[in-house]
């Protein structure tokens, strides 16, 4: 049985979890949680990285931040995990839908604009399997509307842009170190921060509206409520299981991409004969191994190959249901313009296993599965 996911662990993990008892410091923005957040601000050269207990959390953080009211309208795409639309409709905004790009499945940047009106606030792109969307594009559009641009990094850390590390480019970032991505810490999540002007009132919305970030600091004799709050930060137990992982962070990612380039070199006789399409990769996009994915000819060819792979002790799967198709998103959102692409791609994709310790053979029996099914 090949599992589809395995949550990462280390080794060392057990042992920083025990010296977090040990400190007697358990709650949050302990010493693990420091080490955290300056080694992901020092990676990714942002002015403020805060670790929270969610990707999920980290984007109401950054709604709150950005503001987001009532009627407002945010430009999302609807090929994305829930908590992208769930961050901003919980401020009363209504999630504005727009179509993907079939290559990388990211928001089509070419169509953002037309979504525009007097409402719209923000933009929320996704970076679908740590590749990029065409953030040049976006920035520009949200400088030419003067929007906010709120990146859902949770599957990106350590990818790239242009250089630029993704989560840095908007003025907010979120990551996610769910058991299922990249680099866990159980349930876990971080804001990244690029304009330092939004740093202290971050602070304060994570301690429940409180100053006591600056209290510990000894910057102020007493905390005080001071804003509308809630309480976004992890335990620093979380925080120690992530800092065995972050120290270990680029064997993690080549590991994972040695095994994304495997899938890539084995299944191109499948592409080659038209029979899937293989992931690409843009100029300038540097990404992570967090998903191998590829496409089918369409939903019963999927759910064949899928049954096949199950029936032979292989766990692969398939996601997004297009969130303007569930109940929720027609309630709280309106796909702009025409769905090209969203739905009908989103039932052909498929995922296969991935996860750090996944082996060479692994992969080899996978894909002679997969070589199985379509008799190559
Ligand atoms: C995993 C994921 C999230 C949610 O992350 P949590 O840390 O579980 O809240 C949000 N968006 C995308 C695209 C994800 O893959």
């Amino acid at each position: 049985m090949i599992n589809f996911n395995v949550p990462p662990f280390t080794g060392k993990e057990i042992e920083y979890i025990k010296q977090a008892v040990e400190n007697q410091k358990i709650c949050g923005d302990g010493p693990f949680t420091q080490k955290c957040s300056e080694w992901i601000e020092e990676r990714t050269k942002t002015s403020k990285c805060l670790l929270t207990t969610s990707c999920t959390h980290a984007t109401e953080l950054a709604a709150l931040l950005a503001n987001i009211k009532e009627g407002d309208e945010v430009i999302m795409p609807s090929f994305t995990f829930v908590s992208t639309a769930d961050a901003f409709v919980l401020r009363g905004a209504k999630a504005v839908f727009v179509d993907i790009r079939p290559d990388t499945m990211n928001i089509d940047e070419k169509k953002i604009e037309a979504a525009i009106t007097p409402n719209t606030k923000a933009i929320a792109p996704v970076h679908y399997a740590g590749i990029a969307c065409e953030m040049d594009t976006i920035m520009e559009i949200a400088q030419k509307h003067n929007l906010m641009v709120i990146e859902d990094a949770a599957q990106c850390i350590l990818a790239e842009y242009k250089n630029k590390a993704l989560g840095t480019i908007g003025d907010f970032g979120c990551y996610s170190f769910h058991e299922t991505k990249n680099l866990s810490m159980g349930e876990g999540g971080a804001i990244l921060i690029r304009d330092e002007k939004y740093i202290e009132e971050a602070e304060i919305i994570r301690e429940k509206g409180t100053n006591r970030s600056k209290y510990y600091r000894g910057l102020v004799d007493k905390y005080r409520w001071m804003n509308y709050g809630s309480s976004y930060l992890p335990s620093d137990m979380n925080a120690a299981y992530l800092w065995a992982q972050l120290q270990l962070a680029d064997e993690i990612t080549k590991a994972r991409l040695i095994r994304w380039e495997q899938y890539n070199t084995l299944l191109q006789p499948l592409k080659d004969r038209g029979i899937l399409e293989l992931p690409t990769i843009p100029e300038g996009c540097t990404h992570n191994g967090h998903m191998y994915y590829a496409k089918a000819k369409d939903v019963q060819e999927r759910t064949e190959l899928l049954n096949f792979l199950k029936a032979n002790g292989v766990w692969s799967v398939f996601h997004y249901v297009p969130l303007h198709s569930a109940p929720a998103g027609m309630k709280f959102g309106v796909f702009h313009g025409e769905d090209v692409y969203t739905t009908k791609e989103s039932e052909r994709l498929f995922r296969l296993p991935m996860y750090y310790t996944l082996t060479e053979s692994d992969v080899n029996y996978v894909v002679s599965k997969v070589k199985e099914f379509y008799h190559v």
